[in-house]
């Protein structure tokens, strides 16, 4: 991949007709490196976030030894990409194909489930061909329906067992294996650690009734990264909190912790410039969109930060929504986008923020699907990483850059 300075350098150079994304990798390895140093567990990076070979090797090379698969898709290129690493397969409903080759050919051990049919659709799946012999070194995980109350973007409604199903589905997993866990994920961009509270108290109810021995409590996702009017409390305090109702739950003395971060890991990975091909008041026609990197902005009116990079823009910031390529009147984005008045076609923009569930969401679509992808060295357009975000609690909010 080409390197330059940032965008406007990428802009000037380039000159690019279609839309570039542009790769941080120092960004992905200093937030890697803060939950392996600071998260008191285990984190394991959610690979739907972002997919891409190279920030998997980015996260890996910084201490990241475990990932969150949820296709056999994704079993295969992490195992392509990363022999060593440890997989885990935490979809509650699969395939009985995809568990049987993420188990035979994969390894892959752990599996989530949140039903009674997951649980024998499993052991069936994983069961010795020529002996019939169930497998023995299992680790099941059971997931937990938690409240998304306190979640920009809700994973409440379609996975999960309830309280009242748990105790029974438990002890029932418990029957199949040596290694017993419960997870959830209290939705993606959690803007304050009580989510974690709430949850890991249903988490208490849940233990406490089916009186099994528990192994591992998985936190799941939803940490959140810093987007406009989204300005979350320090990690940490995420962090501390979810320590200490951990320490509190009746589980096994040597229980593990493990947490699933996506958003987190990879938000600051990229940012992606734009062209303006086409101005029309306060509304701008440019080269990516809705079914590109933009679906968040476009589908939840999610808000990202941008900045235009002509040196000759010199009149103040007005708001603009923005239009994407495709023929469809749903490819526009709300913003709004504050950018200088004086913007007009032919103009760049860098709209950054977009290493999760951007980069990752692109599709070919009315055929605007290519994109080029280039590394950057300036900082993202913001960092929860970088010690400007510190508060007088958590003064070691930094992680070194190497
Ligand atoms: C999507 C997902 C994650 C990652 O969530 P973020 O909000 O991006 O941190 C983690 N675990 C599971 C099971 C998921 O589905």
């Amino acid at each position: 991949m080409q390197h330059f300075p940032d965008a406007k350098a990428v802009a000037r150079k380039l000159a690019p007709d279609e839309p570039v994304i542009l790769n941080r990798p120092h960004a992905a390895a200093r937030a890697a490196r803060f939950f392996v140093e600071k998260f008191p567990g285990k984190s394991l990076y959610a690979v739907k976030a972002n997919p891409s070979p190279d920030l998997l090797r980015v996260l890996w090379d910084n201490g990241v030894t475990h990932y969150d698969v949820a296709s056999i898709a994704e079993v295969r290129l992490v195992r392509a990409t990363l022999p060593q690493a440890v997989l885990c397969f935490m979809h509650p409903i699969k395939a009985p194909g995809a568990i049987r080759e993420a188990y035979r050919r994969h390894g892959v051990k752990t599996f989530s489930l949140d039903s009674v049919e997951e649980l024998e659709k499993i052991v069936e799946a994983c069961r010795d061909p020529e002996t019939g012999e169930p497998a023995t070194d299992l680790r099941l995980c059971i997931r937990l329906r938690v409240s998304s109350e306190y979640s920009e973007l809700s994973l409440a409604s379609k996975f999960g067992c309830d309280l009242t199903e748990a105790p029974m589905i438990l002890r029932e997993a418990r029957q199949h294996c040596d290694w017993l866990g419960v997870c959830f994920h209290v939705g993606s961009q959690a803007m304050t650690p009580f989510a974690y509270v709430q949850a890991l108290e249903r988490v208490r109810i849940a233990i406490g009734e089916a009186s099994v021995v528990i192994d591992m409590i998985d936190v799941g996702g939803g940490f959140p990264s810093v987007y406009p009017g989204m300005e979350p409390p320090p990690l940490e305090d995420y962090f501390q909190i979810i320590h200490q109702n951990f320490y509190n739950l009746p589980i096994a003395y040597n229980a593990e912790l493990w947490c699933e971060p996506g958003r987190a890991l990879c938000a600051e990975y990229s940012s992606l410039l734009v062209r303006v091909e086409k101005r029309r008041g306060d509304e701008l026609y440019i080269n990516d969109g809705a079914y590109g990197a933009l679906y968040d902005a476009a589908h939840v009116a999610w808000k990202f930060p941008v900045r235009a990079l002509e040196d000759d823009l010199i009149k103040p910031d007005m708001d603009f929504a923005f239009y994407g390529p495709t023929c469809d009147d749903a490819d526009y984005m709300a913003g709004p986008f504050a950018l200088p008045e004086d913007i007009q076609a032919g103009d760049y923009v860098e709209i950054g923020m977009l290493g999760a569930y951007g980069a990752a969401m692109k599709t070919d679509f009315n055929g605007f699907g290519a994109t080029q992808r280039v590394i950057v060295e300036d900082e993202p357009m913001a960092s929860l990483y970088d010690g400007s975000r510190k508060r007088p609690s958590s003064a070691e909010n930094v992680v070194s850059l190497r």
